[in-house]
């Protein structure tokens, strides 16, 4: 059997980074995690090749090759992989599609030869049998949340590492927490299940031997979900980081609760973390009581966030406008909230309503979807009938990123952010020399020379230079990552 796994195009939105990556060389973010632990799940003598048409194109010829195409999304991803599965079943090959966009969209599922709802461990093991007997069906529906302990190490064969800017992993599926717009908890449950130390360490080792150096990014919706695991991974971790003279950094996604642990915060950042996402949200108590967050209520939070940026972990995080107890001033107030806590990369969306989530299901009961929800919180349409006025809430979302992106607002969070730093951050290097002067010199000339905000960058590079030395490599990241935002906030901005 000839495996085809295909990954579908991401939007540009301000997820997609292209604008910061074509920096450093690079087509895509991460790798398609999700088709690479599928391809691990099939049997030996199959043969399989990839193509994330993040990376590369979906030719013909690769789908001729093959008996039977895989792909796998996430929601953004929807109209790339309505396009393919009509492509691949139109030269007449049979595909099997799955992922979380599958999972939660049950309504509106493409017209494939099969059908994974839920994870695979167990459906895909069934599926592959009922092929031998030639009695496999239309639709795998998993009826329980598998246990991790019998998920495989991804399958790195199939990748070319050159065209991503880091490596991923998954510790842990599930969440404790349960956030009214989250679809999450909705997917994976809200037992947090995690792998053993022994899986991630053997990952890790995957890794590294394929020649991977530089970012992980550890995957999970909420890596302190389960704490006690965590607690007991964190000395692995570091004895292995150790070992190998620290080849990585991690990056990954937390609840705000990270901050009240002091322990936990200096064993990740002994083993290397070096970018948390956190889900702010809002800081309008009400909108998060009324949103089921009740974990970031009751605390400060603005103190949280300087807190885990003094462990030298850059604070990433996702803010949201909509809430149907947000006050006519909420814009300023975000505005505000983010230029204080030095988060540079502050991701503001539109509340959505995501398919099979407890807010679709209440605002369905209020009468007040409008249509599926396009998986971009960012691109300036909502999907139900919001408290504020829709134009008055689409305007003044727009000025929030009009604000924060501008080049004044991202370099003063920035410095702000790194002056928090320890000066013993040390980065694992992950680029040859040569690599990093080619990336300096596109980014001088993009931002140093060619950009309308030329003067407030050679300002910041300054202040990089005389404060922050130690931390220039993350300063320049971080100066990309603005131009990136920027360039998506003027095509949103100017939509009308
Ligand atoms: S903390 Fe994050 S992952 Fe957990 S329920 Fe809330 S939004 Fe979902």
């Amino acid at each position: 059997m000839k495996v085809l796994l295909v990954y579908p195009e991401f939007p540009d939105t301000y997820w997609s980074f292209r604008h910061a990556l074509k920096f450093e060389g690079k087509q895509a973010a991460f790798p398609p995690l999700g088709l690479l632990t599928v391809s691990a799940m099939l049997p030996d003598d199959w043969e399989r090749r990839l193509v994330d048409m993040n990376v590369e194109e979906l030719w013909p010829d690769a789908i001729e090759w093959a008996d039977m195409v895989f792909v796998s999304a996430m929601i953004v991803q929807n109209v790339s992989l309505e396009a393919v599965v009509k492509l691949c079943r139109s030269m007449g090959k049979k595909v099997v599609v799955g992922g979380p966009y599958v999972s939660t969209s049950s309504e509106r599922l493409p017209d494939a030869d099969h059908i994974f709802i839920g994870e695979a461990e167990t459906t895909l093991p069934e599926f592959i049998n009922d092929l031998e007997l030639g009695i496999a069906r239309k639709i795998y529906e998993a009826d329980e949340r598998p246990s991790l302990a019998a998920t495989p190490v991804p399958d790195l064969s199939l990748l070319d590492m050159r065209h991503y800017s880091a490596m991923n992993l998954q510790y842990s599926r599930g969440c404790p927490f349960n956030c009214e717009f989250c679809d999450i908890i909705e997917i994976y449950g809200r037992v947090p299940r995690t792998k053993t130390n022994e899986q991630m360490l053997a990952e890790l080792d995957a890794l590294r031997a394929a020649g991977w150096r530089g970012l992980v990014f550890i995957v999970d919706d909420n890596f302190i979900g389960n704490k006690k695991n965590v607690r007991l991974l964190m000395p692995d971790l570091i004895e292995w980081s150790r070992a190998n003279e620290h080849p990585f950094s991690f990056i990954t996604e937390a609840s705000v609760n990270l901050a009240e642990d002091d322990a936990l915060l200096q064993q990740m950042k002994d083993a290397g973390f070096r970018r948390v996402f956190l889900g702010i949200e809002t800081p309008v108590e009400e909108s998060l009581k009324a949103a089921q967050k009740g974990q970031n209520t009751r605390r400060d939070l603005l103190g949280s966030i300087h807190k885990i940026q003094s462990y030298g972990m850059e604070v990433m995080a996702g803010f949201i406008v909509g809430f149907d107890s947000d006050p006519d001033d909420i814009f300023d107030l975000q505005v505000n909230f983010i230029r204080e806590s030095g988060i540079p990369l502050a991701m503001v969306g539109l509340l959505t309503a995501l398919p099979d989530t407890q807010l679709w299901r209440r605002l369905e009961k209020e009468g007040r979807l409008l249509d599926v929800s396009t998986g971009n919180n960012t691109d300036c349409t909502m999907n139900f009938v919001p408290k504020i006025e829709m134009a008055t809430l689409i305007e003044g979302y727009k000025n929030i990123l009009r604000n924060i992106y501008s080049p004044r607002e991202f370099y003063r969070r920035s410095l702000d952010c790194l002056s928090r730093f320890h000066k013993d951050r040390i980065e694992p290097r992950s680029s040859t020399i040569g690599e990093d002067l080619r990336a300096f010199s596109k980014l001088i000339l993009t931002l140093g020379v060619r950009d309308r905000a030329r003067l407030q960058f050679w300002d910041y590079f300054l202040k990089l230079f005389l404060h922050h030395r130690s931390n220039i490599a993350h300063g320049l990241t971080l100066a990309a990552m603005g131009y990136h935002f920027r360039q998506i906030t003027e095509k949103y901005s100017n939509q009308t």
